[in-house]
């Protein structure tokens, strides 16, 4: 008799949805967790950077408010009290979130775990006491750290990473982003909107790649409105600290080397996976770079050893973690839940414009599908009432499969990350633009946006030109 029905290594995202489904579905679950429950996107990702988010509009909104009629001026930031505002934030859900673990029965082991059998898990704890524990079923998620790159050593004062840039306790004078992805984004967007001088380097052409091109651009021209400076395709090269900041090396498109200088450099190069000593490989884990190997299913390949989060390779997400969990969950009580489809899980970069997407880029969907057999439609947010009243600019970018449904969703602007949901939707029930024009869409709403641009697709502009 094993101790649980399912033991989970790793308290994060996919851990503890994990457990919540597998409690609920009757099994006994132990969850092993070497620092707080919620792991990294409650404690130094997701919550707290949207709550820095939330201030930076704040800012924003009292620096600009004299374009809306109204007399205020932005005395300045008072950064120990934004931090104790997002603190806030995350030590509520924090409560809540160990509450609904204890109410549903499941047994959570404080200590660091690694594999020690084909189902055990030894655990050790803080006090270097050791514990076996066994289960029918073993879940890895183990999360992820802040990466870096060769020769880059991060100091926490002067070159940090995203949760050193949580706990400052000042708004820098100049910043240094080094990678312009999710994350280097909304650390640059929050740093403007408190007043820092920031630019980001980025290796590859264009900022958050993975976005669809269109997107890209749309960021970098709002991003320069907002005098934030930007070198695409400018490789990094060396980091030095000097008497009052960093001297960063970079390599310009024409080969030649210059040297830029900050009070701080921000490191957010990718998030690397927790699998190094935790005894996965001994146990046949099959590693890649690090990452855990599963099939579509989150099986290891091992029996009854499964992995969910940001160790299996795949947009590192919470919600993907969470939607894994609860998969996982369900396959060892004997369900047969829906596979999860990659594509359709919702992206959003929080930034200033936001960028939000479902579905596939028109690069993407063009190899797949063949350049003559994809159409896409911008509806530009300048015909969207709310967005003018807002004072934002921006799109929504449809893709649709020629006389079939609409494959993928961009959208950039203030909010649209809160559009996401009604675009999951019609992706996800492969929805053709005729299905979704009839729908009726509250006026004014940024929503409308979504509605104009099927309406537009389906060849029924409304407020757009046809
Ligand atoms: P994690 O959340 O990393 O959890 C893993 C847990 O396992 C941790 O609690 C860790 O302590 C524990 N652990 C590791 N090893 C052991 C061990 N040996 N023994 C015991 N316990 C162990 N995603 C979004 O969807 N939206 C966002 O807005 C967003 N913003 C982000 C912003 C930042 C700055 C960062 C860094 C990430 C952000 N993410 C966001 C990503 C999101 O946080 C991750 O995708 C998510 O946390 C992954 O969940 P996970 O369960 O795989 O791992």
């Amino acid at each position: 008799m094993a101790d649980f029905d399912v033991l989970i290594l790793g308290a994060g995202s996919g851990g503890y949805a994990c457990a919540l489904r597998a409690a609920q579905l009757g099994l006994t679950v132990g969850l092993v967790e070497q620092d707080k429950l919620g792991g990294t996107c409650l404690h130094v990702g997701c919550i707290p950077t949207k709550a820095l988010l939330h201030a930076a509009e704040v800012a924003d909104s009292a620096r600009e408010a004299g374009q809306f009629g109204i007399q205020a001026t932005l005395e300045g930031v008072d950064m120990p009290g934004v931090n104790a505002y997002a603190d806030g934030v995350v030590s509520r859900l924090h409560k809540g979130l160990t509450g609904l673990i204890t109410g549903r029965g499941i047994t959570v082991i404080e200590g660091r775990g690694r594999l020690s059998g084909p189902n055990e898990v030894t655990v050790t704890a803080a006090d270097g006491a050791e514990a076996s524990y066994s289960g029918e079923n073993l879940v890895l998620a183990s999360g992820s750290y802040p990466r870096t790159l060769p020769g880059l050593e991060i100091d926490g004062e002067r070159v940090i990473t995203s949760e050193q840039a949580l706990r400052l306790d000042r708004v820098p004078r100049s910043v240094i982003v080094l990678g312009g992805g999710v994350i280097g984004c909304e650390f640059a967007s929050v740093w403007r909107s408190f007043g820092a001088e920031v630019t980001i380097l980025e290796a590859l052409p264009r900022l958050v790649p993975a976005e669809d091109e269109a997107c890209s651009k749309a960021l970098e021209r709002a991003f320069r409105k907002r005098k934030i400076t930007m070198r695409t395709s400018t490789p990094f090269q060396s980091v030095t600290t000097t008497d009052d900041g960093v001297a960063v090396t970079v390599e310009g498109a024409n080969g030649e080397q210059s040297v830029l200088e900050a009070e701080l450099m921000l490191v957010a190069v990718g998030r690397g996976p927790v699998t190094d000593g935790l005894g996965f490989e001994e146990h046949g884990v099959h590693l890649d770079r690090g990452f855990v190997v599963t099939d579509a299913s989150c099986r290891t390949g091992v029996a009854n050893l499964w992995a969910v989060g940001d160790i299996v390779p795949g947009l590192q997400l919470a919600h993907r973690g969470f939607q894994q969990g609860i998969f996982v969950a369900e396959m060892i009580a004997g369900l047969d839940p829906a596979p999860i489809d990659e594509t359709a899980i919702p992206r959003v970069t929080y930034s200033r414009p936001e960028v939000a997407s479902v579905g596939l880029t028109e690069a993407q969907a063009a190899e797949r599908h063949g350049a003559e057999a994809i159409k896409t439609l911008t509806y530009d947010l300048g015909g969207n009432g709310k967005s003018q009243i807002l004072k934002t600019q921006g799109f929504v970018k449809l893709v649709q499969r020629v006389d079939g449904p609409v494959v993928g969703i961009h959208l950039v602007g203030d909010r649209v990350g809160e559009l996401i949901g009604e675009a999951q939707l019609i992706y996800g029930w492969e929805a053709h633009p005729e299905d979704v024009a009839p729908l009726v869409h509250a006026h004014p709403t940024q929503n409308e946006a979504l509605g104009e641009a099927h309406l537009a697709l389906a060849g029924k502009a409304l407020h757009a030109h046809s």
